[in-house]
Protein backbone atom coordinates (compact mmCIF):
# COMPACT_ATOMS: atom_id res chain seq x y z
CA UNK A 1 0.00 0.00 0.00
CA UNK A 2 1.52 3.58 -1.22
CA UNK A 3 1.26 6.28 1.59
CA UNK A 4 -0.53 9.33 0.47
CA UNK A 5 -0.85 13.01 2.07
CA UNK A 6 -3.84 15.00 0.64
CA UNK A 7 -2.86 15.86 -2.73
CA UNK A 8 -5.63 13.90 -5.18
CA UNK A 9 -2.27 13.33 -7.81
CA UNK A 10 -0.41 11.22 -4.93
CA UNK A 11 -3.41 8.85 -4.63
CA UNK A 12 -2.69 5.41 -5.59
CA UNK A 13 -5.17 3.50 -8.08
CA UNK A 14 -3.50 4.08 -11.55
CA UNK A 15 -5.86 1.46 -12.58
CA UNK A 16 -3.43 -0.91 -13.53
CA UNK A 17 -2.21 -3.69 -11.55
CA UNK A 18 1.21 -5.22 -10.58
CA UNK A 19 1.38 -6.97 -13.60
CA UNK A 20 0.30 -3.54 -15.47
CA UNK A 21 -3.13 -5.31 -16.75
CA UNK A 22 -6.13 -3.28 -16.40
CA UNK A 23 -7.82 -4.22 -12.93
CA UNK A 24 -11.29 -2.83 -11.91
CA UNK A 25 -11.39 0.47 -10.22
CA UNK A 26 -13.99 -1.48 -7.77
CA UNK A 27 -13.41 -5.18 -6.60
CA UNK A 28 -15.38 -7.18 -4.30
CA UNK A 29 -14.11 -10.20 -3.07
CA UNK A 30 -16.13 -12.70 -1.10
CA UNK A 31 -17.30 -9.62 1.27
CA UNK A 32 -18.84 -9.99 4.39
CA UNK A 33 -20.30 -8.28 7.23
CA UNK A 34 -21.74 -9.31 10.24
CA UNK A 35 -23.05 -7.01 12.73
CA UNK A 36 -23.04 -8.66 16.18
CA UNK A 37 -25.41 -6.85 18.97
CA UNK A 38 -24.82 -8.46 22.66
CA UNK A 39 -25.68 -12.05 21.70
CA UNK A 40 -27.42 -11.45 18.46
CA UNK A 41 -25.52 -11.82 15.01
CA UNK A 42 -26.78 -10.37 11.53
CA UNK A 43 -25.30 -11.36 8.22
CA UNK A 44 -25.80 -8.36 6.16
CA UNK A 45 -23.26 -9.43 3.64
CA UNK A 46 -22.54 -12.98 3.11
CA UNK A 47 -20.18 -13.42 0.14
CA UNK A 48 -20.29 -10.53 -1.83
CA UNK A 49 -18.43 -10.22 -5.28
CA UNK A 50 -18.76 -7.25 -7.60
CA UNK A 51 -16.38 -5.72 -10.11
CA UNK A 52 -16.73 -1.97 -11.37
CA UNK A 53 -15.07 -0.61 -13.79
CA UNK A 54 -13.68 3.14 -14.01
CA UNK A 55 -15.90 5.90 -15.01
CA UNK A 56 -19.07 2.92 -15.23
CA UNK A 57 -22.19 3.63 -13.31
CA UNK A 58 -24.37 0.93 -11.65
CA UNK A 59 -27.08 0.61 -9.86
CA UNK A 60 -27.61 -1.82 -6.81
CA UNK A 61 -31.30 -3.10 -6.16
CA UNK A 62 -32.95 -5.07 -3.81
CA UNK A 63 -35.63 -5.74 -1.49
CA UNK A 64 -35.19 -3.43 2.19
CA UNK A 65 -32.82 -5.44 4.21
CA UNK A 66 -31.13 -7.06 1.57
CA UNK A 67 -27.62 -5.76 2.36
CA UNK A 68 -27.41 -2.91 -0.19
CA UNK A 69 -26.50 -0.14 2.45
CA UNK A 70 -24.34 -2.38 4.13
CA UNK A 71 -22.79 -2.71 0.74
CA UNK A 72 -22.35 1.28 0.39
CA UNK A 73 -21.02 2.09 3.45
CA UNK A 74 -17.88 0.24 2.89
CA UNK A 75 -17.51 0.98 -0.62
CA UNK A 76 -17.19 4.61 1.20
CA UNK A 77 -15.44 3.99 4.08
CA UNK A 78 -18.32 4.37 6.90
CA UNK A 79 -17.82 1.03 7.84
CA UNK A 80 -15.37 -2.13 7.58
CA UNK A 81 -15.87 -5.67 6.59
CA UNK A 82 -15.87 -8.56 8.33
CA UNK A 83 -14.27 -10.90 6.04
CA UNK A 84 -13.80 -10.66 2.38
CA UNK A 85 -11.53 -8.29 0.22
CA UNK A 86 -12.24 -4.95 -1.28
CA UNK A 87 -10.40 -2.71 -3.37
CA UNK A 88 -11.06 1.03 -4.28
CA UNK A 89 -8.82 2.41 -7.05
CA UNK A 90 -6.01 -0.26 -5.85
CA UNK A 91 -7.01 1.22 -2.33
CA UNK A 92 -7.21 -1.67 -0.01
CA UNK A 93 -10.30 -1.16 2.18
CA UNK A 94 -9.81 -3.99 4.87
CA UNK A 95 -6.45 -3.29 6.02
CA UNK A 96 -6.35 0.38 5.79
CA UNK A 97 -4.92 3.15 8.53
CA UNK A 98 -7.71 5.22 10.42
CA UNK A 99 -5.97 8.60 9.28
CA UNK A 100 -6.22 6.92 4.90
CA UNK A 101 -9.37 6.13 5.82
CA UNK A 102 -10.55 9.51 6.59
CA UNK A 103 -8.43 10.85 3.51
CA UNK A 104 -10.49 8.36 1.31
CA UNK A 105 -13.81 9.61 2.50
CA UNK A 106 -12.87 13.18 1.78
CA UNK A 107 -11.23 13.17 -1.43
CA UNK A 108 -11.87 9.77 -3.27
CA UNK A 109 -15.43 9.15 -2.00
CA UNK A 110 -18.51 11.99 -2.55
CA UNK A 111 -21.81 10.58 -0.96
CA UNK A 112 -25.43 11.56 -1.23
CA UNK A 113 -27.87 10.27 1.41
CA UNK A 114 -31.68 9.15 1.17
CA UNK A 115 -32.92 12.25 3.49
CA UNK A 116 -32.26 15.24 2.23
CA UNK A 117 -31.78 17.04 5.59
CA UNK A 118 -28.24 15.05 6.12
CA UNK A 119 -26.56 15.89 2.83
CA UNK A 120 -26.67 19.91 3.55
CA UNK A 121 -25.80 22.11 6.36
CA UNK A 122 -29.25 23.59 7.29
CA UNK A 123 -27.46 27.23 8.58
CA UNK A 124 -25.37 27.77 5.35
CA UNK A 125 -26.05 28.61 1.72
CA UNK A 126 -26.25 26.55 -1.07
CA UNK A 127 -22.86 28.70 -2.25
CA UNK A 128 -21.20 27.55 1.31
CA UNK A 129 -22.47 24.40 1.28
CA UNK A 130 -20.82 23.11 -1.72
CA UNK A 131 -17.81 24.85 -0.84
CA UNK A 132 -17.59 23.56 2.67
CA UNK A 133 -15.71 20.33 2.03
CA UNK A 134 -13.24 22.34 -0.12
CA UNK A 135 -12.43 24.46 2.59
CA UNK A 136 -11.94 21.08 4.81
CA UNK A 137 -9.49 19.92 2.23
CA UNK A 138 -7.84 23.70 1.82
CA UNK A 139 -8.55 24.48 -1.50
CA UNK A 140 -8.38 28.64 -1.53
CA UNK A 141 -11.42 30.92 -1.77
CA UNK A 142 -10.86 31.21 -5.75
CA UNK A 143 -10.85 28.00 -6.05
CA UNK A 144 -13.62 26.91 -4.12
CA UNK A 145 -16.02 29.35 -6.01
CA UNK A 146 -14.67 28.59 -9.60
CA UNK A 147 -15.46 24.60 -8.58
CA UNK A 148 -18.97 26.09 -6.94
CA UNK A 149 -20.04 28.15 -9.79
CA UNK A 150 -18.82 25.09 -12.16
CA UNK A 151 -20.69 22.59 -10.35
CA UNK A 152 -24.08 24.59 -9.14
CA UNK A 153 -24.51 25.52 -12.89
CA UNK A 154 -24.06 21.98 -14.40
CA UNK A 155 -26.63 21.22 -11.53
CA UNK A 156 -29.23 23.60 -13.21
CA UNK A 157 -28.45 25.32 -9.26
CA UNK A 158 -26.80 28.82 -10.24
CA UNK A 159 -29.39 30.86 -9.47
CA UNK A 160 -30.18 29.38 -6.17
CA UNK A 161 -26.79 29.80 -4.58
CA UNK A 162 -27.64 32.20 -1.48
CA UNK A 163 -30.53 30.07 -0.85
CA UNK A 164 -30.52 27.85 2.85
CA UNK A 165 -31.61 24.54 2.10
CA UNK A 166 -35.14 24.87 3.75
CA UNK A 167 -35.82 27.47 0.97
CA UNK A 168 -35.44 24.42 -1.24
CA UNK A 169 -37.55 21.57 -2.82
CA UNK A 170 -36.84 18.10 -2.06
CA UNK A 171 -35.39 17.52 -5.88
CA UNK A 172 -33.30 20.89 -5.81
CA UNK A 173 -31.59 20.11 -1.96
CA UNK A 174 -30.86 16.76 -3.79
CA UNK A 175 -29.03 18.20 -6.42
CA UNK A 176 -27.13 20.53 -4.49
CA UNK A 177 -25.97 17.46 -2.33
CA UNK A 178 -24.61 15.66 -5.63
CA UNK A 179 -22.55 19.15 -5.78
CA UNK A 180 -21.38 18.81 -1.99
CA UNK A 181 -20.66 15.16 -3.35
CA UNK A 182 -18.49 16.23 -6.11
CA UNK A 183 -16.99 19.32 -4.82
CA UNK A 184 -13.11 17.41 -4.60
CA UNK A 185 -13.98 15.98 -7.21
CA UNK A 186 -13.67 12.73 -6.39
CA UNK A 187 -13.23 9.70 -8.66
CA UNK A 188 -16.58 7.66 -7.21
CA UNK A 189 -19.38 8.95 -5.84
CA UNK A 190 -21.87 6.71 -3.77
CA UNK A 191 -26.21 7.50 -3.38
CA UNK A 192 -27.83 5.27 -0.90
CA UNK A 193 -31.63 5.58 -2.48
CA UNK A 194 -31.08 9.82 -3.55
CA UNK A 195 -34.66 9.80 -4.83
CA UNK A 196 -36.54 7.89 -1.69
CA UNK A 197 -38.42 11.07 -1.06
CA UNK A 198 -39.02 12.26 -4.04
CA UNK A 199 -41.79 12.27 -6.77
CA UNK A 200 -41.07 10.07 -9.96
CA UNK A 201 -40.25 12.98 -12.17
CA UNK A 202 -37.97 14.81 -9.81
CA UNK A 203 -36.31 11.29 -9.02
CA UNK A 204 -35.95 10.80 -13.04
CA UNK A 205 -33.90 14.36 -13.15
CA UNK A 206 -32.05 13.22 -10.19
CA UNK A 207 -30.89 10.19 -11.96
CA UNK A 208 -30.23 12.23 -15.19
CA UNK A 209 -28.24 14.33 -13.02
CA UNK A 210 -26.22 11.21 -11.81
CA UNK A 211 -25.58 10.43 -15.51
CA UNK A 212 -24.29 13.86 -16.46
CA UNK A 213 -21.59 14.01 -13.67
CA UNK A 214 -20.76 10.23 -14.73
CA UNK A 215 -20.36 11.09 -18.32
CA UNK A 216 -18.90 14.65 -17.77
CA UNK A 217 -16.58 14.48 -14.68
CA UNK A 218 -15.72 9.88 -15.50
CA UNK A 219 -16.89 9.64 -12.20
CA UNK A 220 -17.59 6.08 -11.40
CA UNK A 221 -21.38 6.10 -9.65
CA UNK A 222 -22.88 3.97 -7.62
CA UNK A 223 -26.05 4.46 -6.86
CA UNK A 224 -28.80 2.42 -4.55
CA UNK A 225 -32.34 2.50 -5.47
CA UNK A 226 -35.52 1.63 -5.48
CA UNK A 227 -36.85 2.91 -8.71
CA UNK A 228 -38.15 0.60 -10.97
CA UNK A 229 -37.27 2.69 -13.99
CA UNK A 230 -33.48 2.87 -13.21
CA UNK A 231 -31.86 0.58 -15.63
CA UNK A 232 -32.42 3.35 -18.48
CA UNK A 233 -30.03 5.56 -16.32
CA UNK A 234 -27.54 3.02 -15.80
CA UNK A 235 -24.52 0.80 -17.65
CA UNK A 236 -25.95 -1.93 -15.71
CA UNK A 237 -28.54 -3.23 -12.37
CA UNK A 238 -27.47 -5.29 -9.73
CA UNK A 239 -29.52 -7.28 -7.85
CA UNK A 240 -28.83 -8.16 -4.10
CA UNK A 241 -30.60 -10.57 -2.48
CA UNK A 242 -30.07 -11.55 1.20
CA UNK A 243 -26.59 -10.35 1.69
CA UNK A 244 -25.59 -11.37 -1.73
CA UNK A 245 -24.99 -10.46 -5.89
CA UNK A 246 -28.35 -12.41 -7.14
CA UNK A 247 -28.33 -11.25 -10.96
CA UNK A 248 -27.58 -8.55 -13.16
CA UNK A 249 -29.32 -6.50 -15.72
CA UNK A 250 -28.23 -4.14 -18.71
CA UNK A 251 -30.20 -2.65 -21.54
CA UNK A 252 -28.63 -3.46 -25.03
CA UNK A 253 -29.53 -1.50 -27.97
CA UNK A 254 -31.08 -3.28 -30.58
CA UNK A 255 -30.31 -1.10 -33.17
CA UNK A 256 -32.90 -2.18 -35.38
CA UNK A 257 -34.45 1.38 -34.72
CA UNK A 258 -33.02 4.35 -33.07
CA UNK A 259 -33.40 3.91 -28.99
CA UNK A 260 -34.76 0.21 -29.12
CA UNK A 261 -33.27 -1.33 -26.54
CA UNK A 262 -34.10 -5.00 -24.66
CA UNK A 263 -33.80 -5.48 -21.08
CA UNK A 264 -31.63 -8.33 -20.52
CA UNK A 265 -31.17 -10.00 -17.20
CA UNK A 266 -28.17 -12.44 -16.38
CA UNK A 267 -27.90 -14.71 -13.27
CA UNK A 268 -24.48 -14.34 -11.49
CA UNK A 269 -22.33 -17.53 -10.60
CA UNK A 270 -19.81 -16.84 -8.87
CA UNK A 271 -16.06 -18.36 -9.16
CA UNK A 272 -16.99 -21.16 -6.77
CA UNK A 273 -20.34 -21.93 -9.03
CA UNK A 274 -22.38 -20.99 -6.59
CA UNK A 275 -25.86 -19.02 -8.20
CA UNK A 276 -28.78 -17.94 -6.75
CA UNK A 277 -32.04 -19.14 -8.10
CA UNK A 278 -35.08 -16.31 -8.37
CA UNK A 279 -37.43 -16.83 -5.24
CA UNK A 280 -40.42 -16.95 -8.35
CA UNK A 281 -38.27 -20.18 -9.97
CA UNK A 282 -38.34 -21.85 -6.85
CA UNK A 283 -41.79 -21.52 -5.97
CA UNK A 284 -42.86 -22.33 -9.34
CA UNK A 285 -40.23 -25.35 -8.99
CA UNK A 286 -41.34 -26.08 -5.92
CA UNK A 287 -37.41 -26.70 -5.60
CA UNK A 288 -36.11 -27.08 -2.14
CA UNK A 289 -33.14 -29.00 -0.50
CA UNK A 290 -32.12 -31.10 -3.12
CA UNK A 291 -32.18 -30.66 -7.19
CA UNK A 292 -30.84 -32.40 -9.99
CA UNK A 293 -28.40 -30.66 -12.60
CA UNK A 294 -27.96 -32.21 -16.21
CA UNK A 295 -25.91 -30.84 -18.80
CA UNK A 296 -26.21 -30.90 -22.35
CA UNK A 297 -24.38 -29.61 -24.77
CA UNK A 298 -23.98 -26.26 -23.72
CA UNK A 299 -27.19 -26.67 -21.78
CA UNK A 300 -27.59 -26.91 -17.89
CA UNK A 301 -31.22 -28.00 -17.05
CA UNK A 302 -32.12 -27.56 -13.21
CA UNK A 303 -35.04 -29.69 -11.70
CA UNK A 304 -36.48 -30.80 -8.43
CA UNK A 305 -34.50 -34.28 -6.85
CA UNK A 306 -37.77 -37.01 -6.52
CA UNK A 307 -39.47 -37.50 -3.16
CA UNK A 308 -37.50 -39.13 -0.82
CA UNK A 309 -34.14 -38.43 -2.89
CA UNK A 310 -32.23 -38.03 0.40
CA UNK A 311 -32.91 -41.44 1.83
CA UNK A 312 -32.75 -43.59 -1.40
CA UNK A 313 -29.63 -44.80 -2.29
CA UNK A 314 -28.79 -45.02 -5.96
CA UNK A 315 -31.01 -43.55 -9.38
CA UNK A 316 -34.21 -41.84 -7.86
CA UNK A 317 -36.99 -41.76 -10.65
CA UNK A 318 -37.45 -38.18 -12.43
CA UNK A 319 -40.10 -35.92 -10.76
P1 LIG B 1 -30.83 -2.39 2.98
O1 LIG B 1 -30.09 -1.12 2.84
O2 LIG B 1 -30.78 -3.25 1.75
O3 LIG B 1 -32.26 -2.18 3.41
P2 LIG B 1 -29.05 -2.90 5.22
O4 LIG B 1 -27.71 -2.99 4.61
O5 LIG B 1 -29.40 -1.64 5.90
O6 LIG B 1 -30.16 -3.27 4.13
O7 LIG B 1 -29.23 -4.08 6.28
C1 LIG B 1 -28.91 -5.45 6.00
C2 LIG B 1 -29.15 -6.28 7.26
O8 LIG B 1 -28.23 -5.90 8.27
C3 LIG B 1 -30.54 -6.08 7.88
O9 LIG B 1 -30.96 -7.33 8.39
C4 LIG B 1 -30.29 -5.09 8.97
O10 LIG B 1 -31.23 -5.24 9.99
C5 LIG B 1 -28.90 -5.44 9.43
N1 LIG B 1 -28.16 -4.28 9.96
C6 LIG B 1 -27.83 -3.17 9.27
N2 LIG B 1 -27.12 -2.31 10.04
C7 LIG B 1 -27.02 -2.91 11.27
C8 LIG B 1 -26.40 -2.56 12.52
N3 LIG B 1 -25.72 -1.41 12.66
N4 LIG B 1 -26.49 -3.44 13.54
C9 LIG B 1 -27.15 -4.60 13.40
N5 LIG B 1 -27.73 -5.01 12.27
C10 LIG B 1 -27.68 -4.19 11.21
MG1 LIG C 1 -30.72 0.88 3.01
Amino acid sequence: MRVFEGAPETFPGDGLGQDGSAIPYIECRDLFKIYKRADLEVVALRGVDLEVEKAEMIAIVGASGSGKTTLLNILSGLDRPSAGAVRVGGRDLLNISDRELVMYRRMESGFVWQATGRNLVPYLSVADNVELPMAIARVDAGGRRRRRMELLDALGMGDKAERLPHELSGGEQQRVAIGVAMANRPPLLLADEPTGELDTQTAVQVFQLLRDMNRQYQVTVVVVTHYPGVAEHVDRAVHITDGRISSESTLRPTFQRPGDSVHEEYLVVDRVGRLQLPQEYLERLSIQGLAKADISGDQLTLRRAAKGARSESGEEAAP
